[in-house]
């Protein structure tokens, strides 16, 4: 992967948003084929070029894998639930009302909404992971594209709310009209999406390739751009919240108070709650999913002795396999996704920690943090594109393997002097 930030086009393109004039800005070149981006003087719209052939939004299947492995890997450690519902905290103190999730994916929100806020909820979703999620969740999806007919079909919602998926269509004025039309005369609509001013030559190209994620991402909006596109669809009162590389929108036709900055501490409680409830799913995926991320939240806060309870019940979930063994015959990253947990690397860096602070055995810290390494160095070689979380521990996980190991040999050296004091008596 290399981005060439001298990318220039000797054709210019028009901005579909404002009309002015949009110039070649960076290429992505992914091995195959270069992805260029196109970004608008007037309003800051990041696009790729139309007329790419290839550059299509991915494509609406029927059904799903049952051994998927991005759906392992989405269920397992990608979903972030906080940032699914901050949005909606940020608008609701109690959140209520009937929620549309245009775009739900795997379902999340809708099956949160559903069974922790107790009000109605439909997702619409045209990928594979509609499916999957109905299935795994069993909530409440249907398979439709949304079109200035969807009113009509699904009626009128006090939400609707469309994460991470305005950026995945080419037309957003007619998206950002039809969705518009599926809310209540009071209704709030809350749209995610990617903030374009945050691609810059400062980021790793990590970062920036998840923003641009050449193949999926069609149009990046600028905070201008994605108010100029929620007003044109109708909305009177459209308010723009730039929380770290994303966009928050949060239009209606009545004036709503918001709060910028989701309270942590009800965040927290809904995602508990919700992941409480998937903890105790059949499917292996959902419940080791909610118990990982319950297990990481709780050594983060400190919890420390539910951080043990949730621990217990991932290890008699996933322990009795030899993932040592097979991390060494491993091959290749969909080997490494479908016969490890993706979890697993970060999770024994959370009981070294935890090894470390709430039962001060910094040799078992040391053998747990040994273990994060290893699986977490084999996830940013093998899947680099999937490997955040794994190489964002790396750096502490080393910094602890280290602390580990000098505090057990100054416990060793003590015992050592112990002993050695023993046999002189
Ligand atoms: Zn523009």
């Amino acid at each position: 992967m290399n981005f060439n930030w001298s990318f220039h086009s000797p054709d210019t393109t028009i901005c579909s948003i404002c009309g002015k004039d949009a110039l070649g800005t960076f290429s992505i070149n992914l091995g195959e084929r270069d992805y260029d981006y196109f970004k608008c003087s007037g309003c800051g719209t990041i696009f790729q070029n139309f007329t790419d052939p290839d550059g299509t939004v991915g494509g609406y299947k029927i059904g799903y894998d049952q051994n998927d492995s991005h759906l392992k890997f989405y269920v397992e450690i990608g979903y972030g639930i906080g940032s699914l519902i901050e949005p909606l905290v940020m608008v609701f103190a109690e959140p209520k009302g009937r929620l549309l999730d245009i775009g739900c994916g795997f379902g999340i929100v809708v099956d949160l909404w559903e069974k922790i806020v107790n009000f109605p909820s439909h997702g619409i979703e045209v990928a594979s992971y509609g499916y999957a999620g109905k299935e795994l969740l069993n909530t409440n999806i249907s398979h439709k594209i949304i079109d200035a007919s969807s009113h009509e079909f699904f009626g009128k919602f006090d939400v609707v709310y469309s994460s991470e998926v305005i950026e995945h269509v080419g037309d957003g004025l007619s998206f950002a009209k039809n969705v518009s039309n599926c809310l209540t005369n009071d209704g709030v609509l809350i749209i995610t999406t990617p903030n374009a001013e945050k691609i810059t030559n400062a980021n790793s190209d990590q970062v920036n390739l998840a923003l641009a994620s050449p193949g999926a991402h069609h149009v990046l909006y600028s905070p201008e751009s994605l108010r100029a596109v929620i007003l044109s669809a109708g909305l009177r009162f459209v308010s723009i919240i730039e929380d770290n590389q994303r966009l928050i929108c949060i239009a209606s036709n009545k004036e709503i108070p918001i709060i910028n900055k989701a309270p942590a501490d009800r965040v927290k409680q809904l995602v508990f709650d919700y992941l409480n409830i998937l903890a105790h799913s059949n499917h292996e995926w959902v419940k080791g999913g909610a118990l990982y991320r319950l297990y990481r939240e709780c050594v983060n806060f400190g919890e420390y002795d539910e951080a043990h309870n949730y621990s217990q019940h991932l290890d008699s979930l996933i322990g009795w396999r030899d993932f040592k063994t097979i991390l060494h015959q491993i091959e290749s990253g969909k080997e490494l996704i479908k016969k490890i947990p993706c979890f697993y690397g970060p999770y024994y860096y959370y009981k070294g920690i935890m090894a470390l602070n709430y039962y001060h055995d910094a040799a078992s810290a040391l053998s747990c943090f040994i273990r994060a390494h290893e699986h977490c160095m084999a996830w940013k070689e093998y899947l680099p594109q999937f490997a955040q979380e794994h190489t964002e521990l790396i750096e502490l996980i080393s910094y602890h393997t280290k602390l580990s190991l000098k505090l057990t040999i100054e416990e060793v050296s003590s015992q050592i002097g112990r002993l050695a004091g023993d046999i002189s008596i």
